[in-house]
């Protein structure tokens, strides 16, 4: 009796770990494995946390995760997602200034560079959610990538990659 509680006991516990794992689907046609941005010379790094620099000078931390993407390239809907608005990255417009806030896998994050082919109702995990903007044309020889944040961007998103 005790052995079956313990062994019951230890079967819940790594159900409850896998249920924390949850981890995004391929993001972008060109990348199964959604292979992270690493850094460019001129735009810095892809990693969550990474230094920002304004034009001012000041500095700032990147609340995202950047996933390797090229201009053009069809994005996929990581999990069964619902779309839930339009987010932008940039208060002032220009030519990648585009996204989605979506909830799935249990998680709300946006996505942005992207130009999505709708911004509310669902998609099915693999499915197209849109396609991605021309990086180059704003930010010449970076490595054009999809900008994954949370909802609440205090949350690092890697943990889900
Ligand atoms: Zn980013």
């Amino acid at each position: 009796m005790k052995l079956t509680v313990l062994l019951l006991t230890v079967v819940l516990c790594s159900l409850q770990v896998e249920a924390e794992q949850v981890k995004f689907g391929a993001l972008c046609s060109g990348n199964p494995g959604n292979t992270k941005r690493g850094c460019d010379i001129r735009w810095g790094c892809g990693n969550y946390g990474a230094s920002r620099k304004r034009k001012d000078g000041s500095t700032y931390k990147h609340l995202g995760l950047d996933i390797v993407c090229k201009d053009g390239a069809t994005v996929y809907a990581p999990f069964d997602v619902i779309l839930r608005g339009k987010a932008v990255p940039y208060r002032v417009n220009n030519a990648i200034n585009d996204g989605v806030t979506l909830s799935g896998g249990g998680l709300c994050f946006k996505l942005f560079y992207l130009h999505p082919d709708k911004y509310t109702g669902t998609v099915k995990k693999g499915q197209k959610l849109g396609k991605l903007l021309p990086m180059q044309k704003v930010y010449p020889g970076i490595t054009s990538h999809i900008h994954v944040q949370m909802c609440n961007p205090n949350v690092n998103p890697t943990q889900y990659f």
